[in-house]
C-alpha cells in the first residue's frame, strides 16, 4: 500500500505526519479515516471531542494505533499547541464555529472562533516553516452579484453575474446590524492574513472553500447527540424533522440556492491537496459540485422521498412547513442567494471532479441517519423529559 503511492507528477509520497485541528468534527472524521486507511501518514489528533473519531481510536482498530494520537485541546489557551505544530510537516486547521445558528446569536464567540482562535495556528507555521492547509468557507462570497439585479433581469440567467471564482468574484456581505456575516467576514481576514504570510515571509498555504458537503456524521440530532433546542446545519435539521416524522422548515419559503457534495468526493479533493504540495501551494480551491444545485425547498422534497425510501415509513400529511427567517434563527439573520462553485483552478491544478449525485449521496447519508437514530429518536419521543 505505502510503498506504491506516488503524487500527481508520478514521484513517490513520503509517508508525513499531520496535525489536524479540529479532526473530532465532521470533516476530520472523514479526514482521519481516510488517511488511515489508504495511506501510511500519521496523525496528531487535536480536538476537545473524540465521538466521531472514537472507532478510530479504540484498540481494536490496533494496525494502524501508532499511526494517530489524540490531543483533548481547546486551542484557544493550551501551550502545547506549538509543540504540536513543530512535530508535524503539515497542519491541517478546521477547528471553528461553523453553524448559521451561532453567528447572529453569538457573534462574539463566531469571530473569536473563526479569526483569533486560528491567528497563532497561522503564526506557529509561519515562525516554523511549517505548511498549512487552512478551512475557509465557501461564505467569503456571500451574496452573488446578480442577486442585487432586478428580479427579472435577464442578467440573472448569465453565469458571470452568480458563478463563484477564487480569483475573480467579490466577497459581498450584509450591513454590520446583520450579524450572519459575522462568520463569513473573519474567515474572509483569516484567509487575507494567511495570504499576507505568504506573499510577506514565505508561508506554504493552502486555503480550502467548501461549498455545502454534507454526509454521515454531519453535525447531530438536537435531544440525542446534542442540546434539545440546538439548531444544526440543513441536513441534521431536515434529518430530525424526518426521523421524528414532523415538517420540514423553509426558512423564507426555500427560496435559497445551495450545491452540495458528498463528504467522500469531497475528502479526496483534500487528499490531493495533502500529497501534492507543489500543486497545491499559494492555492485558495473552490471544494463542491456545480452539478448538485437546488432550492433549499427541492432538497426538503428530495430528502423526504428519499427518506420514505430507505426507512420504509408512509408520508406524513403536511411534509413542509413555511417559517421566517427571524422565527427560525432570531435577530440578525441573512442569507448567501445562490452558490456556485467554479472548478477551473480545482481542475487545472489536481484533476479533481466530484462524482456523487444528490439522489445518490442523499440515499447513503439518510440510510445511514436511520440506521444511527431512528431507535434512540422513538425512544426518546416515547418518553419526553418533563420540562
Ligand atoms: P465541525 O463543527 O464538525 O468540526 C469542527 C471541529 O473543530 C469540532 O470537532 C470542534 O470541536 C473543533 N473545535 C472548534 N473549536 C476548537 C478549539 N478552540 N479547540 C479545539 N478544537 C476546536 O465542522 P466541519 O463541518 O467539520 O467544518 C470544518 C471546517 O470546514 C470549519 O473551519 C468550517 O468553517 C469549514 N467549512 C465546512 C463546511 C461544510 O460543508 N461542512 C462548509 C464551509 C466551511
Ligand atoms: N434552512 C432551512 N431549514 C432548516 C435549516 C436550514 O430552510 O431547518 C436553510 C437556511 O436558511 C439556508 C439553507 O437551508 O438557506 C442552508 O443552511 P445551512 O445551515 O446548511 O448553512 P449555509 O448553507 O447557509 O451555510
Amino acid at each position: 500500500m505505502a510503498a506504491a503511492r506516488v503524487d500527481l507528477d508520478g514521484r513517490p509520497i513520503r509517508p508525513m505526519t499531520i496535525c489536524m485541528i479540529g479532526a473530532g468534527g465532521f470533516i476530520g472524521s472523514h479526514l482521519c479515516e481516510k488517511l488511515l486507511m489508504e495511506t501510511p501518514h500519521k496523525i496528531l489528533a487535536l480536538d476537545v471531542y473524540n465521538d466521531k473519531i472514537k472507532h478510530l481510536l479504540e484498540p481494536d482498530s490496533l494496525h494502524w494505533s501508532d499511526r494517530i494520537q489524540f490531543h483533548r485541546l481547546n486551542i484557544k489557551h493550551d501551550s502545547r499547541l506549538e509543540g504540536l505544530i513543530r512535530m508535524a510537516d503539515l497542519t491541517i486547521n478546521l477547528a471553528a464555529i461553523c453553524t448559521p445558528a451561532d453567528y447572529n446569536t453569538r457573534p462574539l464567540d463566531t469571530i473569536y472562533s473563526n479569526f483569533i482562535d486560528a491567528l497563532p495556528v497561522v503564526k506557529y507555521c509561519s515562525e516554523n516553516n511549517k505548511r498549512l492547509i487552512h478551512f475557509s468557507t465557501c461564505e467569503v462570497y456571500g451574496k452573488t452579484i446578480g442577486s442585487f439585479l432586478p428580479k427579472e433581469s435577464p442578467l440573472r440567467q448569465d453565469p458571470s453575474y452568480y458563478v463563484l471564482k477564487e480569483d475573480d468574484s467579490p466577497c459581498i456581505f450584509g450591513p454590520i446590524e446583520k450579524q450572519r456575516w459575522s462568520y463569513a467576514c473573519a474567515k474572509q481576514l483569516i484567509e487575507r492574513l494567511i495570504y499576507a504570510e505568504g506573499a510577506e515571509n514565505g508561508l506554504e498555504f493552502t486555503i480550502v472553500r467548501p461549498f455545502n458537503w454534507i454526509g454521515p456524521r454531519m453535525d447531530f440530532i438536537p435531544g440525542i447527540d446534542g442540546p434539545s433546542e440546538g439548531v444544526p446545519r440543513v441536513l441534521a435539521c431536515f434529518s430530525n424533522n424526518l426521523l421524528r416524522r414532523e415538517p420540514l422548515k423553509l426558512v423564507d419559503g426555500g427560496q435559497s440556492q445551495r450545491t452540495f457534495v458528498y463528504i467522500k468526493d469531497a475528502i479526496e479533493a483534500v487528499m490531493l491537496m495533502i500529497e501534492n504540495p507543489a500543486r497545491a501551494n499559494g492555492q485558495i480551491f473552490n471544494v463542491g459540485n456545480p452539478h448538485n444545485e437546488v432550492t433549499v425547498r427541492q432538497l426538503a422534497e428530495m430528502m423526504t422521498e428519499v427518506y420514505l425510501k430507505v426507512s420504509g415509513e408512509p408520508p406524513i400529511e403536511s411534509p413542509t412547513i413555511d417559517v421566517s427567517s427571524k422565527e427560525f434563527y432570531g435577530e440578525g439573520y441573512d442569507d448567501s442567494d445562490k452558490r456556485i462553485p467554479d472548478m477551473t483552478i480545482i481542475n487545472r491544478q489536481l484533476g479533481w471532479n466530484p462524482k456523487t449525485s444528490l439522489w445518490d449521496l442523499l440515499e447513503s447519508t439518510l440510510t445511514y441517519q436511520h440506521r444511527t437514530y431512528a431507535d434512540a429518536v422513538r425512544k426518546a419521543m416515547a418518553n419526553p423529559i418533563p420540562s
